[in-house]
């Protein structure tokens, strides 16, 4: 039998673009997906700059962009009153990180995914192919599917998401429960009574609560994501997160917000979870990436762009290793880059995607009118909440003079996480 490079399992938009990112630096990937086909929930995502930056720079933004929305302004309000408390310049923050904001429909990332994968001959995509048994021999691992396939490969990727199975030969943890549920998905836009304009990210904002609202596919199409903290769940009740529960929760919020419910898909919802960050995601021939490595909340809306980030950091790290068998010192080091890039980092924003859903959804009187004129008193373009994650800030925007001749402030240099344990760090949140 013969041995494959990479065996990748998932084939999400983590495992996908993971799979086109190193296939393009020649190196040879199987994809074993367990679904009958590739594919996405009905919803939107949101790509920062430090995504599309990057997607850029390894060729695959361009298959994106005529499915994307660049938005112009990221605004958020309070959901209870209706009042806007500050934004965002998208265009200024374009200049400032050197790509563009983006919205789009998850199907048409991943399907622009797939198809350049197809065209790769370096990969191989199956469905039907549920890995379950994973037997690492040291100088290979070998993996078997729920169907009873076996394939081996120098290198298994878990990018199987939340739920991994591959995780489990690593880190012996659990997804934790928040508590939130999610309504969400992208309808006609003449479907919905929308109060905000088209070229809006918007995120209202209330106590355990929020409601994001966005268009995607060229303006067709209006994503709208509502969350709320359960207090069925908090009560024990095995049904929990209801339709009842949602209009309740939204009844006592500003009408623009309650205009928007009637619209929101009810026949499915999704528990938000996430995960502790973890010190090392790699044991000998296995290691993860995307949900499987670092599942977050989605407050940042990072999650599938750091999974992105992922592969980008496996396309730098492993080609070195070339054609032939890897021994295993030399993928032990690649994967060490691979991890000094990621682990720290994704591990800061899975702590703070926690830290910022805490502020949307602040409860009481007194901490939302502290939320509040927080974000109001913020300078529009003041950045020092996102370099950190949206950053390096470009070059000629940080040599840019200030009016009065001094060099203009850009905020940190891009923050590297520290080397401390990535479950003690938070950052000051940026957004979503
Ligand atoms: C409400 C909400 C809003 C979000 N908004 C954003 C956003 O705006 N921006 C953003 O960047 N992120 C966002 N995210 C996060 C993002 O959806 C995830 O981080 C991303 O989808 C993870 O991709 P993945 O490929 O790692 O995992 P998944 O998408 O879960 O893919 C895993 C794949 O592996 C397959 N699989 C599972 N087990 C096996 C197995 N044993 N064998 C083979 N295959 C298997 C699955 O079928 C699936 O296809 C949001 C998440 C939620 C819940």
């Amino acid at each position: 039998m013969s041995t494959d490079q990479v065996i990748m399992a998932g084939g999400g938009i983590g495992g996908l673009g993971a799979a086109l990112m190193l296939a393009r630096r020649g190196v040879k990937v199987r994809v074993l997906e367990r679904a009958p086909e590739f594919g996405e929930v009905g919803a939107g995502l949101q790509l920062a700059p430090n995504i599309t930056r990057m997607l850029k720079e390894v060729g695959v933004f361009e298959k994106i962009a005529p499915v994307s929305v660049f938005p112009k302004r990221l605004v958020f309000m309070n959901a209870k009153t209706g009042e806007q408390l500050t934004t965002l310049d998208l265009a200024d923050a374009e200049r400032r990180y050197g790509a563009p904001y983006v919205v789009l429909h998850r199907s048409d990332l991943l399907n622009a995914l797939l198809e350049a994968a197809q065209a790769e001959e370096n990969i191989t995509l199956h469905t039907h192919s549920m890995v379950e048994g994973i037997e690492d021999r040291g100088d290979r691992v070998v993996v078997r599917t729920a169907a009873g396939e076996e394939y081996t490969g120098e290198l298994l990727l878990g990018a199987d998401g939340l739920h991994s199975r591959v995780r489990k030969e690593i880190v012996h943890d659990e997804p934790i429960n928040s508590g939130y549920v999610a309504y969400r998905g992208a309808v006609p836009v003449e479907d919905v009574d929308r109060r905000m304009a088209m070229d809006e990210v918007v995120v209202w904002m209330g106590p355990g609560m929020h409601l994001v609202q966005y268009p995607v596919r060229a303006g067709k199409l209006y994503n709208q994501v509502a969350v709320f903290r359960s207090q069925e769940f908090l009560e024990g009740k095995e049904d929990w997160g209801t339709p009842e529960e949602l209009d309740r929760t939204y009844a006592g919020m500003c009408e623009s917000v309650r205009v928007a419910i009637p619209s929101l898909q009810r026949n499915a919802r999704w528990a938000m979870f996430d995960r502790e960050p973890a010190a090392t995601w790699t044991k000998g021939r296995v290691s993860l990436l995307g949900d499987a490595a670092h599942a977050m909340l989605q407050y940042l809306a990072q999650g599938a762009g750091q999974s992105l980030l992922d592969g980008a950091a496996l396309a730098r790290a492993l080609p070195v290793l070339g054609e032939g068998a890897w021994s295993s010192e030399a993928l032990a080091d690649a994967l060490q880059t691979y991890e000094d890039e990621r682990v720290a980092f994704a591990g800061t924003v899975q702590s703070t995607a926690r830290t910022w859903g805490d502020i949307w959804h602040v409860d009481g009187y007194v901490p939302m009118i502290l939320r509040d004129e927080v974000f109001r008193s913020r300078d529009v373009y003041d950045y020092s909440f996102v370099d950190w994650l949206y950053g390096p800030v470009q070059d000629a925007v940080a040599a840019q003079p200030a009016a009065d001749g001094a060099a203009q402030p850009v905020g940190a240099a891009p923050v590297v996480p520290s080397a401390a344990p990535a479950e003690s760090t938070t950052r000051t949140p940026a957004h979503a």
